[in-house]
Order: structure tokens, then C-alpha cells, then sequence
């Protein structure tokens, strides 16, 4: 797919806000870190069209981007910041499960998971939720520059492992790196043959 435009459309913490045009939306979500910001950009090619902060957790509002008048790019607060407070986080779980259960032209999670990382429990569990809940998801390893491939691919295997355990099959998976722009065709591809189908 070529990103002939991406524009910011929205940001706002209530789902009643979202945009009601019911143009497909595909989510990305993912611990705070794991190179969402990066990856958003990197697939828009805009610098800065999601931002890019050293500061976790910053970023709590659900951003809405426009994709060639076609669909929505749809970038989730991060989870899993230690710094957090009770209520905080009380406040993103339901926000977030909110718009995750109840947004019908949700068509795609892309769960963004470092790829350097052994499987985390707070990823599992979000991937379980979803999968629970019926939400369709994407595994989307990132930052895949930073380990050599035998070192991705022994990770790859023990996350695979993981998901094993509980489903029967896996989800799509990804490989990207923002800074060399590997996975970006993929990842864009596997999107546009899903708007093509709908
Ligand atoms: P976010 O908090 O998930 O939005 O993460 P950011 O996109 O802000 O990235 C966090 C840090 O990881 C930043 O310092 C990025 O420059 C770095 N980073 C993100 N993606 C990649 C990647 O694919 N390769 C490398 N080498 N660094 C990355």
C-alpha cells in the first residue's frame, strides 16, 4: 500500500468522541518503549506524526490518524509503566477495554512486542485478554536492528511457545525495525488486503 496521506484527525479520552464515520480502524498498542511511536511514523513516513518521547507513560489519549481518506490508524496509550498510579492505570483499563470491546470498526490489534525481550507477562496477558475477548490481533515484533537474527529468531520461538500454550493457533505475525524500515510493505499489505476484503 502506498501512504499517499496521514493525517491527524483526533486525540481524546472518550470513546463517544472517536470519529463515527465507520471507516476501518487498526490499533496499535504496546508497553510504553516498545517503539510504537517509532513504527507509526516509520509506516506514514512522517517524523512526526506520532511522537516520539523519552517520557513513558505520557501519551494517554487514543489518537486518531487518517490513512488515504480510507482508514484510521488508530494509536492506543502504552501499558505497563511501572511509574503509574492505581488510579491512572484504573483509568486506561477501562478506557481502553472500552474502546477495544465496543468499537465495531475495530478490525485489528497490532500488539507491539520487543523483539529483544523474552516473552513478558504483561504482553501475554494482554494478548489472552484480547484473544478472550474476541478482539483480532497482531503479533508486531519491533526494533529487530538490534539483535541478530539468530538471537530474533530464538525469541520469535519462545514467544510462539508461549501463545502455544493457551491457543490453538497463532496469530499474524510481524517483524519491523523503524530505523531500516523492514516489515513496513508487510504490515501495510496485510492491511490494505484487509480493507480490499471488507
Ligand atoms: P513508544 O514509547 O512505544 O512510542 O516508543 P518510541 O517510538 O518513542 O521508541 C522508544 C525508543 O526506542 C526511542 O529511543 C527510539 O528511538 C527507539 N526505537 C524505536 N524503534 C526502534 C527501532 O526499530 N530500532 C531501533 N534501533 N531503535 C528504535
Amino acid at each position: 500500500m502506498k501512504i499517499k496521506e496521514a493525517v491527524f484527525v483526533i486525540s481524546n479520552t472518550d470513546l463517544s468522541k472517536c470519529p463515527q464515520d465507520g471507516k476501518p480502524e487498526y490499533a496499535f498498542i504496546g508497553r510504553s518503549n516498545v517503539g510504537k511511536s517509532s513504527l507509526i511514523n516509520m509506516l506514514t513516513e512522517k517524523k512526526n506524526l506520532a511522537k516520539t518521547s523519552g517520557k513513558p507513560g505520557k501519551t494517554q489519549l487514543i489518537n486518531h490518524f487518517l490513512i488515504n481518506e480510507e482508514w484510521y490508524l488508530v494509536d492506543l496509550p502504552g501499558y505497563g509503566y511501572a511509574k503509574a498510579s492505581k488510579t491512572s492505570r484504573a483509568q486506561w483499563e477501562k478506557f481502553i477495554s472500552d474502546y477495544l470491546t465496543k468499537r465495531k470498526q475495530l478490525i485489528n490489534v497490532f500488539v507491539l512486542l520487543d523483539s529483544r525481550l523474552e516473552p513478558q507477562k504483561i504482553d501475554l496477558e494482554f494478548m489472552n485478554w484480547c484473544g478472550e475477548k474476541e478482539i483480532p490481533f497482531s503479533m508486531v515484533f519491533t526494533k529487530i536492528d538490534k539483535l541478530s537474527s539468530s538471537a530474533l529468531q530464538k525469541n520469535l520461538a519462545k514467544y510462539k511457545k508461549e501463545m502455544l500454550k493457551y491457543w490453538a493457533e497463532l496469530p499474524p505475525v510481524f517483524t519491523t525495525s523503524s530505523t531500516s524500515g523492514f516489515g513496513r510493505e508487510k504490515l501495510l499489505n496485510y492491511i490494505e488486503l484487509i480493507n480490499k476484503n471488507l
